[in-house]
């Protein structure tokens, strides 16, 4: 029976072009689809564009053009760096796009017609940038500011519709306490803490805000991120030609095997995203991994600190392949990593011109010298199945179970040259 395997990136948000962050879960995403492909798996990787919200309106406004050439313009950038960069993607999902607000709309009906949305007020202090209220923030009567961002918050008081969260408090408790819904391990501990301190119906709606997907029989209120941009993964599944509904997608992959995303954002898929789709009635996904942030010498990158990794700059400097290989190599998948300029450099020369490079150089030297520049004939001890990666496993996996270290475990069990460097020896 052919096993299904889908997986999916962060829709990313076109407030600007992809960083170095989206690149390295873009990338480690790929690897993984095109392990599993390997393993005979029928792989459908999804990544694609979060284009709605007032963060875009005003990047749009500010670049003097209309919000929708600007989301097909920043969309353009993510599709042509995919592209260029070899990423396996089977799915480039848009939330902008009328196939999506269709699906955002059914999916919406049936959690209401579960009677799980409820009106209510909003009024706290909103960052723009984080696209959230912020909690608490009202010190000394002046202005509070985005610890993240560091600019000041905007007051905001209206009436939003709210997804009652409270609803699923046990079956989401129950859901993060599974050891394989959550990895790394590490991060597991924290979505429960947030679960257990109680939760907290959340604001689905937004007023006033026309670069959205309209709430059904609700004038003036557009869908907040969660139930727009949380259904691209669903939407992306159905065949772009085909019929395209709820139904359609539970027999087009759905539910998803596994979510990679940045940890960031694990709290919105390992807890608000599976209540709303037990809200719906429909299947779950199987794991969510939060990967680890990148810093580059050891110091946090940000525009302001001026330190940034141009994606773009970067692989036109070096390849892509010593940037893939670096990303994935060195950094344990899962923690937090620092790129360092010197490292990069050995590792490159080390792994992949002096291991990888010379066994390539010689095995077409021999091909050439001795077998007419062909691939030789198989050999008496060549019926042998060749070893199977599945059949591998690495302490964190019982047996049987199909093994792809970054997606099951932190460690760095396979993620080494070492199969190369022992063919390798088989020559000196
Ligand atoms: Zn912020």
């Amino acid at each position: 029976m052919v096993h299904r395997f889908t997986l999916t990136t962060p829709l990313y948000y076109v407030n600007d072009k992809p960083h170095i962050g989206s690149v390295y879960t873009t990338l480690a995403a790929d690897a993984m689809a095109r392990w599993h492909r390997l393993q005979g798996d029928q792989v459908c990787l999804i990544t694609g564009c979060d284009e709605h919200g007032l963060k875009i309106q005003r990047s749009a406004t500010a670049a003097g053009v209309p919000t929708k050439d600007y989301v097909d313009c920043m969309a353009g950038h993510f599709a042509a760096l995919w592209q260029r960069i070899g990423i396996s993607h089977d799915r480039f999902v848009r939330t902008s796009t009328p196939r999506h607000q269709q699906l955002v709309h059914e999916f919406y009906e049936r959690v209401h017609g579960n009677g799980h949305i409820r009106p209510g007020q909003q009024r706290g202090w909103y960052c723009v940038a984080c696209e959230e209220f912020k909690d608490g923030n009202s010190e000394d009567g002046g202005t509070p500011h985005c610890a993240i961002h560091d600019r000041p918050l905007e007051w905001r008081d209206e009436e939003n519709l709210f997804f009652c969260l409270s609803h699923f408090q046990e079956p989401i408790a129950q859901l993060v306490a599974q050891e394989s819904f959550i990895g790394p391990a590490s991060r597991r501990r924290e979505v429960q803490r947030f679960v257990e301190a109680g939760l907290r119906d959340f604001s689905i709606s937004r007023v006033d805000l026309p670069w959205g997907i309209p709430v059904p029989r609700q004038p003036g209120h557009t869908f907040y991120v969660w139930f727009d941009a949380l259904l691209g993964y669903v939407t992306a599944l159905p065949d772009p030609d085909g019929p395209q509904d709820l139904a359609t997608a539970l027999t087009s992959g759905w539910p998803a095997q596994l979510h990679l995303i940045g940890k960031d954002i694990l709290r919105f898929h390992a807890v608000y995203w599976p209540a709303m789709l037990m809200a719906a009635d429909l299947p779950l996904p199987e794991r969510v991994f939060g990967h680890g942030f990148l810093t580059r010498e050891g110091r946090k990158m940000g525009k302001t600190l001026g330190n940034t990794l141009d994606p773009e700059a970067l692989f036109a400097k070096v390849g892509v392949e010593p940037v893939r290989w670096y990303l994935l190599r060195d950094i344990q998948f899962g923690e937090d990593g620092d790129i360092q300029q010197k490292r990069f450099l050995d590792l490159v020369n080390n792994d992949l011109a002096n291991t990888v490079g010379n066994l390539v150089n010689r095995t077409v030297s021999m091909s050439r010298r001795w077998f007419a520049d062909c691939v030789p004939p198989r050999g008496e001890n060549d019926d042998a199945p060749p070893p199977s990666p599945r059949r591998r496993s690495c302490d964190h996996d019982g047996p049987g179970k199909p093994v792809l270290c970054p997606t099951r475990s932190p460690g760095r069990c396979h993620g080494n040259p070492g199969p190369c460097r022992d063919r390798q020896r088989l020559f000196e």
